[in-house]
């Protein structure tokens, strides 16, 4: 009998998830699973799922309810287990509320799915009895989850989150993270250089930092130190190898004079930075919780842009908080034109069990929550627009990531995380190129290689682009 097994994740939500169905598929491969890119022909399918909207959530029962339908209809059994911020918040109601599930996990007992797993198939196929385990055991995961083999970075390509914090102490009124993602940790820094160097090794050329919070990181150093972002920024800009880094998602709070020189003295640090504010209203966001106000948001995106001037920013919004009136939401339109954003998320607010917005009076009426949503992306879709119609002529460097759609074409990554279709050999995958943008349409960027690290010494010249602050005062 073949040990071979066959494995699909499906991700919802967050980067965090894309990290940990990563990490659930490394300790999987150990098993003996391989992974699918259908469900259909899976021995397990584990759904990894996202609890902070409404949507996000239902779409998991809907999953479900399509999972058993296709195998009753095949005659078939897969083992199904429920991972992620659900299964963290809903644990044994999804065995009540769905038919078909083996197994409930919440995130921070991923190490265990080889005991629980092989628990849930001794049950067999009695699914009442479906395992669920939620707690926030006291060891440390990362301890347990074994790393990638060289073979599986490579196969992933030239780019790699790295979680490095995890948890959320912020306790904003609409969030289900602090709940389901519990308190703030942040890693030892040794073990994420590990990570890092290894990634390198096997050709990963950018890392994204993640977390929750991510710039509120302040992991143990060798001497028992305390070390900040800024900090493990720089020692991972200094891994052989890495060519470009990032850090998501941050708050504003945590944006101090530190991290803001890191911008200006790391090359490496890429000219991008997603910083929610979720609102531009002062009344707005205290009644959020949200510790800092629309006056703190202008002050760190203009020290931000003196110590970087091509950075570029983007965003999460919120429209229709508890009690929002129309004078609230012409702040937050007024917020985003004083701005200008090159990109940026913006979402209905969504009530959430348990939070304490969900049980504020005055929940604004949806069909105002639609209008202004309109009305925001509207204006954010305007930005980006002539944000990326400014690259046109520029030049800059693009991380060259995967094949095209046609024979002979590269994509890769602008600074600014913009998709740029170029002609480029597959040998040029993982190389920096330097490319002139040609032609700009709303998915993504073309243009011409003028050289790189693959194509040859570069031709000097000034090809750093003027950031989207000095393009929106033109
Ligand atoms: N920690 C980050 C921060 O503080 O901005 C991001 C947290 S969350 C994973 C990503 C985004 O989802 C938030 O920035 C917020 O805009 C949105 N979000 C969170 N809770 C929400 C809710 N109840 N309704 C609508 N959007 C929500
Ligand atoms: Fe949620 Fe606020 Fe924490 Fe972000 S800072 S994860 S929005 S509680």
């Amino acid at each position: 009998m073949s040990d071979t097994r066959k494995l699909y994740v499906r991700s919802f939500g967050c980067q965090m998830n894309v990290y940990d169905a990563q990490r659930m598929t490394d300790t999987l491969a150990k098993e003996g699973y391989v992974e699918t890119d259908s469900p259909d022909d899976a021995d397990l399918v584990i759904l990894n799922t996202c609890h902070i909207r409404e949507k996000a959530a239902e779409k998991v029962y809907s999953e479900l309810g399509r999972l058993k339908k296709a195998q009753e209809e095949a005659g078939r059994r897969q083992m199904v287990a429920v991972a992620g911020c659900v299964a963290q918040a809903e644990g044994g109601e999804i065995l009540k509320r769905a038919r078909g599930v083996d197994l409930v996990v919440g995130p921070q007992s991923y190490h265990k799915l080889p005991e629980l797993l092989a628990d849930a198939a001794r049950r067999g196929h009695n699914r009442r009895a479906g395992i669920v385990e939620t707690e926030f055991p006291v060891e440390d995961k990362f301890d347990f989850l074994p790393p990638p083999t060289p073979a599986a970075i490579a196969k992933r390509g030239p780019t790699a989150f790295v979680t490095v914090q995890e948890g959320c102490d912020k306790f904003c009124t609409f969030c289900v993270v602090p709940y389901t993602r519990g308190a703030e940790v942040s890693r030892p820094l040794a073990k994420i250089l590990d990570e890092v160097i290894r990634l390198a090794e096997a050709g990963v050329r950018e890392v994204t930092l993640i977390g929750q919070n991510v710039n509120a990181y302040h992991g143990a150093d060798a001497a028992g130190r305390t070390a900040n972002l800024p900090e493990l920024v720089r020692r991972i800009a200094e891994v052989p190898g890495i060519a470009r880094v990032r850090y998501t998602t941050s708050h504003p709070r945590d944006m101090d004079d530190e991290l803001i020189a890191a911008h200006r003295e790391l090359p490496a640090l890429m000219p991008y930075l997603h910083l929610p504010v979720q609102s531009g209203s002062n009344r707005v966001l205290a009644a959020m919780n949200r510790k800092h106000d629309r006056e703190l948001f202008f002050d760190i995106v203009a020290r931000v842009r003196a110590a970087r001037p091509d950075i570029a920013f983007s965003s999460d919004f919120i429209v229709g908080f508890p009690g929002e009136t129309e004078a609230d939401f012409t702040e937050t339109m007024d917020l985003v034109e004083r701005v200008g954003f090159a990109s940026a998320f913006s979402f209905k607010y969504s009530p959430r069990p348990g939070t304490p917005a969900a049980g504020m009076g005055e929940q604004v009426p949806e069909a105002a929550k639609s209008e202004r949503i309109h009305a925001l992306q509207a204006l954010l879709d305007r930005q980006k627009a002539a944000f990326d119609a400014a690259c046109r002529g520029r030049r800059f460097d693009i991380l060259l990531e995967k094949p095209g759609r046609f024979p002979g074409q590269l994509i890769g990554r602008s600074p600014y995380l913009q998709s740029v279709v170029v002609e480029a050999p597959l040998e040029a995958i993982g190389t920096l190129a330097e490319v002139e943008v040609r032609e700009v349409s709303t998915k993504s960027l073309s243009g011409d290689i003028c050289g790189g690290e693959f194509f040859g010494e570069r031709p000097a010249r000034e090809s750093r682009f003027i950031g989207q602050g000095e393009k929106l005062e033109a």
